[in-house]
């Protein structure tokens, strides 16, 4: 492991910058600490930090210069690598017929990820396999990943509303990453441990001033890991659950579930797994022009779920549960993983407080499935 000095962020953002990357990374926005495409470490959020609770986000103040002390924020990496609308193609009327007009061929930008938290990490894995595997491969998705860096950072403290340890993702990002980094800061101290994830990130840290990390500096970082894990309010206990929810069809919970849910669609819509979209085909009003665009869509919306013959999912109770079960239950079936990395955006951005790891256990108490 390796130390940098925070003034050597600037230099790690201007050799990406240098390499043809756009840079991305954390800044503070609207109230809110958001991603955007960022050229100076000054755009970072420095000395600032989050609050979050069910249905509760604020920033805060610190009295220091920490540049990542703030747990996720409602954006995810997800809507650089699957954009919330894309146009997919045009059409132009041309006699009385039409010519297609495939979306502009300009090249895709590089990115670089500075900020990436283990949670996200396995969340962004987990839309490579719907993106990028099966027969249906996203080109888009696929050019965009391919082409990126990914600048991690480990959670150092646990925000109110995470429980990745549950989910086994986090906090450490342990791979996936190009260099990940460690924010101490204390005691006289600030400076960033660093992991190398891969060859690209090897490269990048040598034209960064840097220096071998003492082994008290790392047993620092790790204690840090140990103590953001220990700080985790939240715990859903997966052993199982697939099974209980799958069994658990006809709950009595999801009624009270449905009680709260407004069917907002939030959830989905901050939640770094979420991946459906719907297509829309729009026309100018002299008709001589086409186009088709993606965006994203929710199992919560009513047209969702709308087949000739009818809509398949009428209530909101049937909704949040097919949103649930998903993610914790046929997510596994379908790709072998979870679909829920425990980042807590849901429930920090569900203006009802709906919490999917309280939801899961309460059905998982009240269940007379024995666990296997
Ligand atoms: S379901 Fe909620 S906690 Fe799980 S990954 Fe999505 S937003 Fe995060
Ligand atoms: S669970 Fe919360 S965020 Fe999701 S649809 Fe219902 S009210 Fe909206």
């Amino acid at each position: 492991m390796f130390i940098l000095e925070p003034s050597a962020l600037q230099g790690l953002i201007t050799v990406l910058q240098a390499k043809g990357y756009t840079v991305v990374g954390p800044t503070l926005r609207d109230g809110a600490i958001t991603f955007d495409a960022i050229t100076s470490m000054d755009e970072l959020p420095r000395g600032w930090s989050d609050i979050q609770e069910p249905s509760h986000y604020s920033i805060v103040r610190r009295d220091d210069d920490a540049l990542f002390a703030y747990n996720v924020g409602p954006h995810s990496w997800k809507k650089f690598l699957f954009p919330a609308r894309l146009r997919l193609f045009g059409a132009k009327r041309v006699g009385k017929g039409f010519e297609v007009e495939p979306s502009p061929n300009t090249p895709l930008p590089h990115y670089a990820f500075l900020g990436v938290r283990a949670c996200e990490l396995r969340a962004i894995t987990l839309q490579d396999q719907v993106f990028m595997t099966g027969t249906y491969a996203d080109r888009n998705y696929s050019t965009l990943r391919k082409g990126m860096f990914i600048v991690a950072v480990n959670c150092v403290t646990a925000g109110g509303t995470c429980f990745c340890t549950s989910m086994d993702t986090g906090p450490h990002a342990g791979k996936g990453h190009d260099i990940a980094l460690t924010e101490i800061i204390g005691d006289g101290v600030h400076h960033f441990v660093v992991e190398v994830g891969s060859k690209r990130g090897e490269d990048v840290l040598s034209e960064i001033p840097h220096r071998a990390a003492e082994p008290a500096e790392i047993e620092r970082a790790r204690t840090l890991w140990k103590e953001a894990a220990r700080q985790m309010s939240r715990t859903l206990d997966t052993k199982g659950l697939p099974q209980i929810l799958a069994e658990s069809f006809e709950h009595p919970h999801w009624d009270d579930v449905a009680k709260r849910c407004l069917a907002c669609a939030n959830c989905s819509m901050v939640c770094p797994t979420c991946f459906c979209s719907t297509v829309e085909d729009v026309t100018d009003l002299s008709g001589d022009h086409a186009e088709r665009w993606r965006r994203w869509d929710s199992c919560f919306t009513s047209d969702f779920t709308r087949v000739a013959g009818g809509n398949i999912r009428m209530s909101t109770r049937t909704r949040y549960r097919q949103w649930l079960t998903h993610k914790l239950s046929s997510w596994v079936e379908q790709f072998g993983d979870f679909g829920c990395v425990g980042c807590g955006r849901c429930v920090t951005w569900c203006p009802a407080g709906i919490d999917i790891a309280t939801e899961a256990t309460t059905i998982r108490e009240s269940s007379a499935i024995p666990v296997k």
